[in-house]
């Protein structure tokens, strides 16, 4: 019998805990909380098995445990997350990093290979994942990165100290509508925009529901009022062939798509897939 403040016993305890609060992965929760309390990786948990915790250790391990098992997210609690291999901090004022949120940045990579100094737009910034990734994957690139949430760029602006490119961005507070930008300035426009419809918001996961912001969420009464305003307003500041590039929700390709193809400006509109298979990013090019 291992000892109630080993390793492997609290895991099996905090496991247990989380199941019960119907947490979604609980052992992985349990571990990731563990080995942010020890300061080690997840794998030396199992090394460590018999290791007891000190009574401090201990102690914010099961606090932790209980806030997780009130749903609050586990990127919260440990105040950061890994978005594109790169480190983030998280805050409950701006939108948890999403895997999915990859599939728009590798895409518009893989477009802006060949452009050398590439000047993009990031809509909506939030944490700042957007422009921040794309900003350290192109060290000769020049990114400007809007929110109308003011704590949100706060955030944004310490996670782009944190990955050595505070240099390359420029924040601002703004609506969507973005004046103070010339015509034809940008390579790429992007933005992942709200796209919940408001009455769906209270369905969703408590982590999500209670934790994400709202502003960040709610795309209005069909999710789509911000691909609305974004669509038309963009294709005057890019460049002619200068990319638009729009993370949708997973049943909102035709609509997206169907708006992109209203504007005369626009051509060679596609759909791309996510890592789950779900259509997740639209791509339209300005003519
Ligand atoms: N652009 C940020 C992200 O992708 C914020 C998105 C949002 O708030 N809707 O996480």
């Amino acid at each position: 019998m291992s000892s109630p403040t080993s390793i492997h016993y609290l895991l099996i305890w905090s496991r247990d805990i989380l199941i019960k609060a119907g947490v979604p992965s609980p052992q992985a929760d349990a571990e990731w909380t563990l080995a942010h309390v020890l300061e080690c990786s997840r794998s030396e948990l199992l090394m460590r098995a018999r290791q007891p915790l000190t009574p401090a250790q201990n102690a914010t391990f099961r606090n932790l445990i209980h806030r997780r098992a009130d749903r609050i997210p586990l990127q919260h609690l440990l105040g950061n997350t890994e978005f594109y291999g790169l480190p983030f901090h998280t805050s409950p004022d701006a939108l948890i990093p999403r895997p999915e949120t990859e599939t728009l940045v590798e895409i518009v990579l893989n477009q802006l290979k060949n452009c050398t100094n590439p000047r993009i737009l990031d809509i909506g910034t939030g944490s700042g994942i957007i422009a921040i990734a794309l900003g350290k994957s192109l060290p000769r690139s020049q990114v400007i990165a809007t929110d109308i949430s003011r704590k949100a760029l706060y955030l944004a602006s310490q996670n782009a100290r944190l990955n050595g490119v505070a240099d390359r961005i420029s924040f601002f507070q703004t609506d969507l509508l973005t004046s103070f930008a010339t015509p034809e300035s940008f390579h790429a426009i992007l933005s992942n925009p709200p796209y919940i419809s408001s009455n769906t918001i209270d369905a969703l996961q408590p982590e999500v529901r209670a934790c994400d912001p709202r502003l960040a969420l709610d795309g209005g009464c069909d999710g789509l009022d911000f691909y609305r305003k974004i669509i038309p307003t963009s294709i005057p500041l890019l460049a002619p062939g200068g990319l638009l590039g729009l993370e949708i929700g997973h049943d909102q390709a035709r609509a997206v798509t169907q708006l992109l193809s209203r504007q005369i400006g626009l051509t060679h509109i596609a759909t791309h897939t996510d890592l789950g298979g779900y259509p997740r990013v639209v791509l339209a090019q300005r003519r």
